[in-house]
């Protein structure tokens, strides 16, 4: 196996752009973002390391803070050049080439290629798909050797190709060992050569994996650090590792309540099945350790919990010994074996290392565990303090008249629970006007006391011409559409008024596609700037036979309500509630899990497993 650390992921962008009039092609605007940025969150979690290849405007990409490698070789040699600048430079065993215009390529391809050149004992791998051919209908394989894993030891055997004067890159591949990967989606390795690539690249909208990245990447955690005293500390992010300052249990100590012996002395006797009598003398109570020595043919009474003697490393349970005489005990030398019913000192934990890694949440496990290491207070981020309104001219609260057409809002109370639930300091500034300086004044106020806007309704196309005149003028935002469903449109970006800047999330605004773009979208960038580490931030999919078929369209992520429940042959499946609108909110209430249908994704027959979130956890 191939550690990810050992490869160097480089982004190949040192080409002309020809075809899009000699344009720096990585730095062309996709959903907001520069089309090298999209390539770099999706290679990033693949990599150890990440560099990128350029020739020319080498100032505008050393923005995204990587080494920036030109080529070494003269005249503009296309990827032959980054790669072999790539193998110079790195310093790992592994280099993996992405082209900088390749904003969807696989999430596994990195370890992919990895399994590939291990399985074939090659030097390079790289990614093929089979696609038609149009003309003849037959399957035609397509490699895609800039998609490619090699080993930084071929630099050797490439210096001599390129000093041969050859500059082919199959050519260079027929000399080498190679392993093609089949990959089985071709629009992965899709790239940007003419504006309508990136015309028809944007009109996809944007994939629910790659919105999670741009999120994830823009979110970095509030600075704000609070000293808690344990009980305050509930549902708190660490900001800093807690290393252990004793080791829990400090001693050897018995997990029964019994007799500490010899384990030497089990098989002592010359008949080992002959019962063994064990002189007993001392008896040790948990928080009072024994003050006599034990010796072989001895065993002191001890109490769960209680110092191990010194010498004795064995536990035999009360219940399988006989009183032989007031002061000594039998029993049979098989009945446990050598070291049983022992605890080691620092099996918990041992002192010096490390408890607890910044970014874990705090719950009752981990109060308790640092309060059996005698912490009492911990360093914690503060909380984050989250603003969000309701747009919308239709929108009542509880409390008034209903007037004709008008519905009440429900979104900012699903918005208030889901966030309390997340332990951010709520402000909920409550129904805004769909009036220009109604939603200026609300997105102004929110951002001098809030780190984070949370919107809903008027996110869509059609209703946010205004809107994004505003957003515009306050900051850099960005409307998204998100191949998902609910939940199509979504503006994020960073707003700042009177020198206070904040995070705003627009959401739709149907109420179920608050929830779905809330939890898997809104909710990991709201932990990660809350502090928490990536585990913390992600959901665990659960795996689960659907019932019955589920309709699915293929090229979006859908989130369907389902109810995860135990059949009368004790297995588990889950079926969907009913109609699924993005605005019936009562399938929210009947359900007890998301059901994850991702991207590539078509229909699901009775029995398939599909990926489910369940919405309860045990602590
Ligand atoms: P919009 O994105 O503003 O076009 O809203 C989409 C749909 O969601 C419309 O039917 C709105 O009436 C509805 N909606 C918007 N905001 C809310 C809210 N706060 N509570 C309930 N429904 C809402
Ligand atoms: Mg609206």
């Amino acid at each position: 196996m191939i550690d990810q650390q050992d490869i160097t992921g480089l982004i190949l962008a040192g080409g002309l752009g020809t075809r899009m009039g000699q344009c720096d092609k990585g730095m062309l605007p996709l959903h907001g973002q520069p089309l090298v940025r999209h390539v770099l969150q999706r290679l990033a979690p693949q990599v150890g390391q990440l560099a990128i290849n350029v020739n020319d405007h080498a100032d505008a990409y050393t923005r995204f803070g990587l080494p920036v490698w030109p080529d070494m070789l003269p005249g503009h040699l296309g990827p032959l050049a980054g790669l072999h600048s790539g193998m110079q430079h790195a310093s790992t065993p592994y280099l993996l080439t992405v082209p900088c215009d390749s904003p969807l390529l696989p999430p596994d391809l990195a370890a992919r290629l990895a399994a590939g050149l291990i399985e074939h004992n090659a030097d390079l791998a790289i990614a093929v798909t089979d696609e038609l051919d149009a003309a003849s209908g037959a399957t035609v394989r397509r490699p895609h050797p800039v998609f490619c894993l090699v080993k930084t030891s071929a630099l050797s055997q490439l210096d001599a190709y390129l000093a041969s004067g050859e500059r082919r890159m199959r050519t260079w591949h027929g000399l080498l060992k190679l392993a093609e990967v089949l990959f089985d989606d071709g629009r992965a390795f899709g790239n940007v050569n003419t504006p309508d690539d990136l015309a028809a690249l944007q009109t996809q909208g944007l994939s629910v994996p790659m919105a999670q990245a741009m999120l994830a990447g823009a979110a970095a955690p509030v600075a704000g650090i609070e000293q808690l005293a344990l009980p305050q500390a509930l549902e708190r992010i660490l900001a800093a590792d807690i290393i252990s300052p004793i080791s829990v249990p400090a001693h050897d100590n018995s997990a029964m309540d019994g007799y500490a012996l010899y384990g030497a002395d089990l098989g002592a006797g010359l008949d080992g099945s002959a019962p063994l009598t064990l002189a007993v003398v001392d008896t040790i109570l948990a928080g009072r350790p024994g003050t006599v020595t034990v010796r072989r043919g001895e065993c002191a009474r001890i109490m769960t919990g209680a110092v191990m003697p010194a010498g004795c490393d064995s536990v035999v349970p009360q219940e399988l010994v006989q009183q032989a005489s007031e002061h000594s005990i039998t029993l049979a030398p098989d009945c446990i074996g050598p070291g049983d019913n022992r605890r080691f000192k620092g099996e918990d934990l041992m002192q010096g290392k490390p408890a607890l890694l910044q970014g874990k949440r705090l719950g009752p496990a981990e109060l308790g565990l640092l309060a059996s290491l005698g912490i009492a207070t911990v360093s914690v981020r503060r909380r984050l303090r989250v603003a969000f309104f309701s747009t919308g001219d239709e929108l009542r609260s509880i409390g008034e008249p209903l007037d004709a057409g008008c519905i009440y809002d429900s979104n900012r109370y699903t918005l208030l629970g889901m966030l309390s639930r997340l332990g951010c300091d709520v402000l909920d500034m409550g129904i805004v006007k769909d009036q220009p300086q109604a939603l200026e004044a609300a997105l102004r106020g929110a951002c001098a006391s809030a780190d984070v806007i949370i919107t809903s309704g008027g996110a869509s196309s059609g209703a946010a011409d205004f809107t994004r005149e505003i957003l515009a003028r306050l900051g850099d935002v960005a409307f998204w559409q998100i191949n998902m469903r609910p939940g199509r449109p979504m503006a994020f970006g960073n707003i700042a008024s009177n020198g206070h800047a904040a995070l705003l999330l627009g959401l739709p605004g149907n109420p179920v596609a608050v929830m779905a773009t809330f939890y898997f979208l809104a909710r990991p960038t709201l932990l990660r700037l809350m502090g928490a580490d990536a585990e913390t931030a992600s959901l665990p999919l659960l795996q689960v036979a659907a019932q019955a078929p589920i309709r699915k369209k293929r090229g979006r992520t859908e989130y369907q309500r389902g109810i995860v429940e135990r059949s009368a042959d004790g297995r588990q499946h889950v079926r969907v509630t009913g109609a699924q609108g993005s605005g019936i909110l009562r399938s929210m209430t009947q359900a007890n899990c998301m059901i994850v249908l991702h991207e590539a994704q078509g229909h699901v027959a009775a029995g398939d497993l599909v990926d489910v979130v369940l919405f309860h956890g045990l602590t």
